[in-house]
């Protein structure tokens, strides 16, 4: 594999960029290099785990940099570590970031928690347009964070706009990219900075590993690995092997599970036990138009408010194949309620105002037969009405 990407479809990108190659014995996959120590002498480049430098970490950075086209990345050991290493490395005390109101809570919790400590001051939006974003800035704005497709009601923020607004006033711009992946998102072209990936999820694929990611210029990513040196949220080898290794099914997998949650999101929208229904793709989501012009497809995560005859965790629990679990973007399909999960340490009140209601159900649609899921699902319905 030559440093340069030479390959421009995704299929081929997953398949073949961020491989080591194995000069010694031809083996058609990367070999684990798990050591802590590397010659140095005359050698361009320091290698060590925590410096994210041996050769499992670099080349995987290499394939989702190739992803997200941008001129690099760095592999951290979770969402979270490529999150706050990333925030740190740009925010100092003094300094003010405005965020997106609907975060993922880790994040949220991050910055509610430890900012004030470090002296950074924040503001969440009231809203998702522009305006609410724009009318956060103040004097000491250093930058932007925003995550679209949201968790878990699937609202958008339109990224071109929120790239102008940041670039317009000299900001930094973030984006969680997770929910949607580079496969049908690719926020850098619209131009924002720094991409974040919970690589835990669609990255990994298989709910075994725990891992993330960032990709920026080569010039961003030098200020963040710098402060990851010192944080030390390294991936090891053995995972970083693991996660190539996954991501060569990425495509495959992410678009399958699209294609079922296209599918299954007409399903759901004519089924009498359903009230509402949260998928960009259809043409009722609020932001559908944002999501045309914005994604090249509308992802594999729906989200449902049942019918009031039906109490939520009684549909869970009937199910039989899908599995009521926590976390998404597995191969299996999986469904959680926000209310009592993700959104459990907000008030009832806090729910409401967000539109998170106890009869709230988020669905992680798998690569299974269609068929097969939507009879475990009528199935539960019949069980439980
Ligand atoms: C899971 C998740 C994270 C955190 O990732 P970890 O790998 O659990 O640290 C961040 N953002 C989003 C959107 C997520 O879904």
């Amino acid at each position: 594999m030559s440093d340069k990407n030479i390959y421009k479809g995704l299929n081929t990108i997953c398949t073949h960029v961020g491989q080591v190659k194995d000069e010694q014995f031809g083996g058609s996959v990367s070999p684990i290099y798990p050591g802590t120590s590397y010659e140095y002498i005359d050698k361009d480049i320091d290698r060590y785990p925590r410096y994210s430098s041996t050769p499992n970490q670099e080349f995987l950075a290499k394939k989702v940099a190739a992803l997200e086209e941008t001129e690099d990345a760095i592999i951290l050991g979770s969402g979270m570590a490529a999150i706050s290493t990333s925030l740190m490395a740009f925010l100092n005390s003094g300094d003010h970031i405005v965020l997106q109101n609907d975060i993922y809570g880790g994040t949220r919790n991050l910055v509610e928690a430890q900012f004030q400590r470090y002296g950074i001051q924040y503001s969440f939006t009231d809203g998702l347009d522009a305006k609410s974003f724009e009318k956060e800035i103040k004097a000491n704005t250093k930058a932007i964070y925003i995550e679209t497709p949201s968790n878990p009601l699937l609202k958008l923020v339109d990224i071109k706009q929120i790239a102008d607004l940041s670039r317009s006033n000299g900001l930094i711009s973030f984006i969680d990219n997770t929910f949607a992946t580079p496969l049908i998102q690719k926020p850098h072209k619209l131009g924002i900075d720094i991409i974040l990936h919970s690589a835990t999820k669609y990255f990994g694929g298989h709910s075994d590993i725990c891992a993330g990611a960032v990709a920026s210029t080569a010039e961003h990513r030098e200020i963040i690995w710098n402060l990851s040196k010192n944080l030390g949220g390294s991936l090891s080898d053995y995972t970083a092997w693991l996660l190539e290794r996954s991501m060569k099914t990425l495509s495959v997998r992410f678009f399958a599970q699209q294609k079922n949650a296209g599918e299954l999101s007409k399903y759901l929208s004519e089924c009498k036990f359903i009230d509402k229904i949260y998928y960009p793709g259809l043409e009722t989501h609020p932001n559908h138009d944002i999501a045309r012009k914005q994604m090249t497809g509308y992802g594999a995560v729906i989200s449902f408010e049942l019918n009031k005859s039906i109490e939520q965790k009684s549909f869970l629990t009937s199910l039989n194949m899908i599995n009521p679990s926590m976390s998404f973007a597995g191969v299996e399909s999986t469904m959680l309620s926000p209310a009592e999960t993700s959104h459990y340490l907000l008030t009832p009140e806090e729910r409401i105002v967000q539109g998170i209601t106890d009869n709230l159900i988020r669905f992680s649609v798998g690569i299974e037969d269609v068929p097969d899921i939507q009879n475990d699902i009528e199935q539960a319905f019949n069980k439980c009405k």
